[in-house]
């Protein structure tokens, strides 16, 4: 079904008054994890002042160390909810297991599937049974057609309104958090009619060259971003090291802006 042999023109998606898969690059931003109040709201203007079109922020955070920060759960989407409100932004955050689905569901206009659940056949069916947005983000050691396999679990349910999403891939390479793998844009917009997204920050892991790769990913073809922003990166419970300040992701937002017009 996600194949454009079946389906040769583009699928938009639509998000409340957004078309995702268009003419416009879209841009999700915002933290790795919501922290308070006053961290996402401040976080939700900057971004929508630099352009972004959504806010990202997790409250149910998959962390690999069970010690670590693991999100402020319902108070996180009560949280999200509030900024929505706040800036018009729509809101995007990960549902981890299906437990969590209709809560959060019910906070979110897409429902973010992380890397590590890509292949948790039994929450992708039950998003595919959802009629909300999905962004379904590449597995850590997910092949392409692993990631196309992933997306038909939640079509076939029924639920259309799927983006894929590259966030770098586990290789040799340890200088950098992950492999961004730009290949995998080309070679999905040629193999799906879905959007492609890109998420640098998790792709290179490393805050000074971000915006490098914000640029590349543009320039490869992907239809969005989805970058991690907070107000203050050294003090973030969760992906600092990788997350732009304001005036980083104001800047960068400018370079994309003149990448995208230039195609
Ligand atoms: C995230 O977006 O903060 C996240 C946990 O991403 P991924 O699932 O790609 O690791
Ligand atoms: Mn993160």
């Amino acid at each position: 079904l996600v194949s454009r042999e079946v389906k040769p023109e583009d699928s938009l998606v639509r998000v409340g008054n957004l078309t995702l898969g268009g003419a416009a690059i879209h841009v999700i931003a915002g933290p790795c994890s919501v922290e308070s109040r006053e961290q996402i709201i401040s976080t939700a203007q900057a971004v929508k002042q630099a352009g972004a079109t959504m806010l990202r922020g997790g409250a149910f955070k998959p962390r690999t160390s069970p010690y670590e920060f693991q999100g402020l759960k319902g108070d996180g989407l009560a949280l999200l909810a509030e900024a929505r409100k706040e800036t018009g932004l729509l809101v995007t955050t990960e549902v981890k297991d299906t437990a969590t689905l209709a809560s959060v569901a019910e906070h979110t206009d897409i429902l973010q599937v992380g890397a590590r659940n890509m292949q948790n056949f039994s929450l992708l069916e039950a998003v595919g049974e959802t009629r909300k947005p999905v962004l379904l983000k590449r597995g850590i050691s997910a092949t392409i057609k692993e990631l196309l396999m992933a997306a038909e679990y939640i079509v076939a349910r029924g639920n259309t309104q799927v983006i894929l999403c590259e966030r770098g891939i586990r290789t040799f390479e340890n200088m950098t958090r992950n492999t961004l793998d730009l290949n995998a844009v080309p070679m999905l917009k040629a193999l799906t009619h879905l959007p492609v997204f890109v998420d640098p920050s998790h792709g290179i892991g490393v805050r000074k060259a971000v915006p490098a790769m914000m640029r590349a990913a543009v320039a490869a073809g992907a239809d969005g971003l989805i970058v991690e922003v907070h107000p203050d990166p050294p003090r973030a419970r969760s992906d600092g090291f990788q997350s732009l300040d304001f005036s980083e992701f104001e800047k960068a937002m400018g370079e994309v802006r003149a990448i995208a017009q230039a195609m």
